[in-house]
């Protein structure tokens, strides 16, 4: 409870400071934003006065001109004929569309401006826009009003540098001049590089930390599992063989009993096999246990692997009184390994009571030896329930056991394979499983000569 709290309350501590991180990331954009703008209004301004004062022109004079004349044969030509004319929005589309263009062959701020950033040390590359609000042709009759509308709204990427109204003699006009920088995104990231740098540093940092966290959270969580599954295992396992002492023991208290001798013998080999089993037990969570303090000891000799895997199967075989078939195949030609006698005779051991034990056929064992670049290589494999892939990885943990649900209701502490594991690697070899539900399993065992 406390745990998933801890989660929950992370989790939305987490998703705060990423709020807070990604507003932080918007406002900084915006006001480095802002603060280019601005930058860029008063310098194309500061560029236009220089302009100014230094020609007594602001760039537009021959686009001015170039205007006059245009409006001169428009208002003189076709002028008095149009002002009735039903396409009149045609030709003042027209005229306005060939305004903007003469301005824009003929002005010459674009080029000054540009000069001046470069020379400020600036980006200048940007595109010059105009934005007409106002344009009137004069005709002998009068004045024709080719466009009147609203002052710009400016769109946000652009800077409003100036508005110029002018008369000439044949027309009269309002035009807004912008800059529009091209690269401005780029710019507003460079400004506020560092900034951002440091934002995605800490979320990366804390996204790290809480990933970590949050993995051990779940190791613990998993482990935590683990351990009441294996108290439980455990507790079950030996109050199994308690139960049966017990009993045997109330049962030879009986007079009756006393009198039959068989029975009294039949009860007492019981006692006896259940204390071996309760010995074993208690030795194997011993075992594992001392594992954890100190490492191996290993007792090694040179031995014949064919032929201690051979008399390990057969007495296997004999204390569980033919439990199984076991199919023999040795080909090391009788090679000799530096081997922990006990230590192989409890891996071989661990694995045939696995193979029996994980069957609900009648168990058919094979088990095979070789040699292999340097290594023996000695294979068991069954024809039990098997397992999926996902159990695969975890078999070798500490009191890993797979969930068989009802299928199968085996005891055990989750202690063999580990135990085995440890083992192996302790001669320097390895230990590989392959798996198909419903269809047993192999264990390979890999040892260097
Ligand atoms: P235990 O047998 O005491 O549960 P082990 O460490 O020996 O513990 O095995 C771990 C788990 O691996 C077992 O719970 C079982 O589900 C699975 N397992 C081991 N050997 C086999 C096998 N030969 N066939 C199918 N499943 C197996």
């Amino acid at each position: 409870m406390k745990r998933n709290l801890l989660i929950i309350t992370s989790l939305a501590a987490l998703l705060l400071f990423l709020a807070v991180q990604i507003y932080m990331t918007v406002s900084i954009w915006k006001q480095n934003e802002e603060i280019l703008m601005m930058r860029y209004k008063s310098l194309s301004r500061e560029g236009l006065s220089l302009l100014m004062s230094m020609k007594k022109v602001n760039g537009f004079e021959k686009a001015m001109d170039v205007t006059d004349k245009f409006a001169g044969i428009v208002a003189s030509e076709k002028l008095p004929l149009l002002k009735e004319a039903k396409d009149s929005a045609t030709f003042r589309k027209q005229v306005l569309a060939q305004t903007y263009s003469i301005i824009e062959k003929n002005e010459a701020l674009t080029a000054f401006l540009r000069t001046y950033f470069k020379k400020a040390g600036y980006d200048f590359d940007f595109n010059a826009e105009f934005f007409i609000g106002y344009f009137s042709l004069i005709s002998y009759d009068g004045y024709l009003d080719v466009i009147k509308v609203a002052p710009p709204k400016i769109p946000g990427p652009m800077v409003l540098v100036n508005t110029f109204s002018e008369e000439h003699n044949n027309f009269v006009i309002e035009y807004s001049y912008l800059i529009n920088l091209t690269h401005k995104n780029n710019m507003v990231f460079r400004e506020a590089f560092l900034s951002f740098l440091l934002i995605a540093g800490s979320i990366m940092i804390v996204m790290a930390v809480f990933w970590i966290t949050w993995r051990n959270l779940m190791e613990e969580k998993r482990l935590s599992g683990l351990k009441t599954d294996f108290i439980n295992n455990m507790t079950h396992e030996l109050k199994t063989p308690l139960s049966t002492i017990t009993v045997a023991g109330r049962t030879l208290e009986k007079e009756q009993i006393l009198n039959d001798p068989p029975k009294v013998l039949e009860t007492a080999k019981l006692i006896g096999k259940q204390s071996v089993h309760l010995n074993q037990l208690i030795n194997t969570i011993l075992e594992v246990s001392l594992l954890e303090r100190t490492e191996f000891e290993l007792t090694r000799q040179p031995v014949c692997v064919d032929e201690l895997t051979h008399q390990i199967a057969s007495s296997f075989l004999t204390s569980c009184d033919g439990c199984a078939v076991i199919e023999e195949d040795y080909k090391t030609d009788g090679i000799k390994a530096s081997l922990d006698i006990l230590y192989y005779t409890t891996v071989i051991n661990n694995l045939l009571t696995n193979a029996v034990k994980y069957c609900i056929n009648d168990p058919v064992i094979k088990i095979s030896t070789a040699s292999e670049g340097g290594n023996i290589v000695v294979t068991v494999a069954d024809n039990g329930i098997g397992m999926s892939r996902e159990h695969l990885d975890h078999i070798f943990e500490k009191f890993y056991r797979v969930p068989h649900g009802n299928i199968h209701k085996t005891k055990g502490l989750g202690l063999g394979l580990y135990y085995v594991n440890r083992i192996i690697r302790a001669h320097g070899g390895d230990i590989n499983v392959t798996s198909r539900t419903g269809k047993g399993t192999t264990f390979i065992i890999k040892i260097p000569l």
